[in-house]
């Protein structure tokens, strides 16, 4: 267990700059993992509350990475509960001259923290951030979230079950939560059980262990008036958790409690889950989430901008919903990793820092695109020929889609300047390098005539 830390936190180094990881990380040990919650010890509440706020959904991505890698029956924890520990002070680096301004402890009783176990946030198994609130509806997730809200309105009578599937990131265990508490809000004596399939699995294994598998029936049976399972597919080809579950999900329905399942695909594709069970799923509501278009990525970062008080303005939101396309979970993480950088560097949250973060932070696109992919798809687009592209006409009808050619090149292929001069025709590299400028402020400037066509261009090139 203290390995997991240890690499986890590992492979946090990679991703976050040293000073965060010793400012953030360095203080902080793992206590235990109960569930789905990572106990981690902190030198005060105002460290675990910046812990939770900012670095979670990082921190939970690297246990998860650090699970995986260790093998596959383990339960991964979904969320950090902070407990203070006093003797962490000590570790907590001084504030060096400029760089590393630790935000100003102002509303954090810092020395007379309680030494007791103190959880920084409640230990609601949903959590209370995933409502249908903060949920952005866009044609990407409409039917998902019209879906939830019916269930949750009403809960067991039409959309029953509701199976919400989608890719990584998109939202599934949002909606699940934010069925769950309206569900409770509106009848706060509803029964509501809501777990990953993972935590059934191992739940059920030390029934079987222990013996206990009478009260294991009862409360999934008989104690519960809602069942949300997250991450249904986790039970494929785990022949008795399949039975198991087979019969509990029998058990609900006929009684018309309310079931939600989640998944990675559509039931048909759940490989190896038995057919019976996919057919149950079928026989209700299906509805996918697909990853958001533009303006819903934009949206979604204004939404939680607001949420946590960060400040972003349209040409930044615009930037980062540019670069981050098909995982919220990404762009979000995008965003609080960036305001973290500017508050520790005390730097304005601008386009050149975006720029900067994202460039070390941000996973190399898996794509091979090349120059000549690039140039082809902005011949294509304005329909000019690679000749023209590459030769020496000085018409804007050339000229404009040359320099966002040399852009593109620059944004996604990390191109150096001479070889782009190279590439295009033999030009000087600081012709290559004021292209760049050019359209970069275009973008800064949320220019329209610049982002239509480059969110086109891009979308053709799958960057
Ligand atoms: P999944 O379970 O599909 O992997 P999550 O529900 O965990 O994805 O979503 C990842 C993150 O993205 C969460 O923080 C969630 O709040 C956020 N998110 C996803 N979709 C939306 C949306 N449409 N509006 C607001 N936040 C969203
Ligand atoms: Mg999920």
């Amino acid at each position: 267990m203290d390995d997991l830390w240890t690499r986890a936190r590992s492979k946090l180094a990679s991703r976050l700059s040293a000073e965060m990881i010793e400012t953030w990380l360095d203080p902080v040990e793992l206590d235990r993992v109960e569930g789905e919650v990572l106990v981690l010890r902190v030198p005060n509440r105002f460290h675990g509350e910046w812990l939770v706020q900012h670095y979670q959904p990082l921190v939970m991505e690297a246990c998860d990475e650090v699970l995986t890698e260790l093998g596959e029956d383990l339960v991964h924890p979904l969320r950090i509960r902070p407990v203070v520990d006093e003797r962490l002070k000590d570790r907590v680096p001084a504030p060096k001259a400029r760089e590393a301004t630790v935000p100003p402890p102002a509303a954090a009783p810092v020395a007379p923290a309680p030494v007791a176990a103190s959880p920084a946030v409640p230990d609601p198994e949903l959590n209370p951030k995933y409502v249908f609130e903060s949920f952005v509806v866009g044609a990407s997730n409409q039917l998902a979230h019209a879906a939830s809200l019916a269930a949750a309105t009403t809960p067991g009578k039409r959309y029953n079950p509701l199976f919400l599937c989608g890719g990584v990131g998109l939202g599934k265990t949002h909606l699940v939560n934010a069925i769950g508490q309206k569900i409770r809000e509106d009848n706060p004596n509803a029964r509501i059980l809501y777990l990953s399939a993972e935590t059934f699995t191992n739940e059920f294994i030390s029934a079987i262990k222990t013996n206990q598998m009478e009260q294991f029936r009862d409360r999934y049976r008989n104690g519960c008036d809602v069942l949300l399972m997250d991450d249904i597919q986790f039970i494929a080809k785990r022949e008795s958790t399949m039975e198991e579950f087979f019969h509990t999900f029998n058990a609900l329905h006929h009684f018309d409690k309310q079931i939600v399942v989640t998944s990675d695909v559509y039931p048909e594709h759940l490989e190896g889950m038995e057919a019976r069970i996919i057919s149950r799923f079928q026989s209700g509501m299906v509805a996918d989430i697909q990853p958001p278009d533009i303006d819903t990525r934009v949206a979604i970062l204004e939404k939680k901008a607001e949420q946590e008080g960060i400040p972003l303005d349209k040409t930044l939101a615009n930037f980062l919903a540019q670069c981050v396309k098909s995982n919220v979970r990404e762009l979000e993480g995008t965003l609080l990793r960036l305001a973290v950088q500017a508050e520790l560097l005390g730097r304005k949250m601008d386009l050149e820092l975006a720029r900067m973060a994202l460039r070390n932070a941000m996973p190399k696109s898996e794509s091979a695109t090349t120059v000549d992919d690039v140039q082809k798809a902005v011949c294509d687009y304005f329909g000019i020929r690679l000749a023209d592209l590459k030769g020496k006409r000085r018409h804007r009808s050339v000229t404009f889609p040359r320099m966002l050619a040399m852009y593109l090149c620059r944004q996604h292929l990390s191109t150096s300047y001479p070889e782009l001069g190279e590439r295009f025709g033999g030009k000087d590299h600081t012709t290559v390098l004021s292209a760049c400028r050019k359209i970069e402020s275009l973008v800064e400037q949320g220019d329209l005539d610049v982002l239509g066509p480059l969110e086109a261009i891009q979308r053709r090139l799958g960057l």
